[in-house]
């Protein structure tokens, strides 16, 4: 008998249809005797409209109640399960973030949870009932309802997962697992049979969104072993664990492309201590995300002077550009050329810290696709290249069949 924690996100419970299927595929398991908790999302849609009712009465609503708002819908989709379940002659019972235990700070809207005491959730389960607790949402110890962030069921699974030691993880959500690259672009992607905490962790900061990313450091914290996989079939999914010695057989584990940066290059900017400084210092004052960051002295110039360039997210473009002008009087640099056609294509993978000629191999598969390289970045599991937009894709798919197969 095993202890499993399934989370079923908002399309695996976006209509009454949806949810009598996940109920099906809990009496399964529980056929089994096995025990169930089951974590929930709010149905598809809904946290998004509460959002929109509440600024249509006020655009900057009062964080309190929006938490107190929002947490309504998950508390529909737990009844509505809880209902699913009897209907097949199951005994279930509904539980609040609260309910079941989960203790957080007061920071509402992205709260983080303290602690998690499930002693009710134990209670229930020696009951034999199958527990659904609502996602995203806990409780101060003052007794204020808290949320934890978009996508926070996640978390809620994840957390409860480690706090029950449960035999098993599932996220269940409506694709089949991780796949080594983005399967709509490139239609030979594979979905992987495993991947790291640190290689996933990595893609969903480069736009491969499967998770929400807060609710995987927890896992990787807290050595919890998951499952992705899909509500609307039986194939098995992706497993998220440490990093193992047979993981760093694979070069490459995954493919990504970020189409959402723009780039800003400052020119000749004078050579001397401390202008980087003021420069990213000011960016960060005003909340700009700067990602790439590449800066070289120009030899064989008269005056010591370096092109620094950056990357930031394209929304805070304009951002960025104020605060590059503001400096000018201070810094005395050339011209300011800034695009947004450019694309931020990496590739990901733990075995790359074992294995020489990767880069190599990435920059020669652009070359033969005609692609020129902007900027290059590294880190111990990544290599990101920035590269003109239009040629985005074809690059990805290149790179894809380069390290991958085709
Ligand atoms: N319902 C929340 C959201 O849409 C939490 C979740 O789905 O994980 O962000
Ligand atoms: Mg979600």
């Amino acid at each position: 008998m095993a202890l499993i924690v399934q989370k079923y996100g908002g399309t695996s419970v976006g209509s009454p249809d949806r949810i009598k299927n996940v109920a099906a595929r809990v009496a399964k398991y529980h056929a089994k005797g096995d025990k169930i908790v089951v974590v929930v999302s709010a149905m598809s849609g809904v946290t998004d409209n509460l959002i929109k009712l509440a600024k249509e009465i006020m655009p900057l609503p009062s964080e309190r109640e929006m938490d107190v708002l929002l947490a309504t819908g998950e508390q529909t989709t737990i009844a509505l399960a809880a209902i699913a379940l009897h209907s097949l002659g199951i005994p279930a019972v509904s539980m609040t973030g609260a309910q079941a235990g989960i203790v957080t700070d007061g920071v509402h809207t992205k709260a983080k949870i303290h602690n998690i005491t499930p002693k009710k959730v134990h209670d229930m389960l020696n009951q034999g009932k199958v527990v659904i607790v609502a996602g995203f949402q806990g409780q101060t110890p003052e007794g204020q309802i808290t949320t934890l962030g978009r996508g926070g069921s996640d978390l809620t699974a994840i957390a409860l997962a480690a706090a029950l030691k449960a035999d098993l993880c599932q996220i269940y959500t409506d694709v089949d697992g991780v796949y080594t690259t983005d399967p709509r672009i490139v239609p030979n992607a594979k979905k992987l049979a495993e991947i790291s905490y640190d290689e996933m962790l990595e893609l969903a900061s480069l736009g491969a969104k499967v998770m929400q990313s807060r609710s995987v450091e927890f896992a990787k914290k807290f050595g919890v072993v998951f499952e992705v996989r899909s509500s609307l079939n039986e194939n098995p999914g992706t497993i998220v664990k440490e990093e193992t010695k047979s993981m760093e057989g694979v070069v490459v584990r995954g493919v990504a492309l970020d189409k959402n940066q723009a780039k800003v290059t400052l020119v000749a900017v004078p050579d001397k201590p401390g202008v980087a400084a003021r420069i990213f210092k000011a960016l960060g004052d005003a909340t700009v995300n700067v990602d790439m960051i590449v800066q070289n002295i120009s030899h064989g110039t008269g005056t010591r002077a370096t092109d620094l360039s950056f990357t930031v997210e394209k929304a805070d473009l304009l951002k960025a550009q104020k605060v590059i002008e503001d400096l000018k009087k201070e810094i005395a640099f050339g011209d300011v050329i800034t695009t947004e056609k450019i694309g931020k294509l990496s590739i990901v993978g733990v075995g790359m810290k074992s294995h020489t000629g990767v880069a190599g191999k990435m920059f020669e598969t652009l070359a033969n696709e005609g692609v020129n390289i902007d900027m290059i970045s590294t880190s111990e599991i990544k290599i990101s290249v920035v590269i003109d937009l239009a040629k985005g894709e074809a690059a990805m798919k290149a790179v894809h069949a380069a390290f991958l197969g085709s």
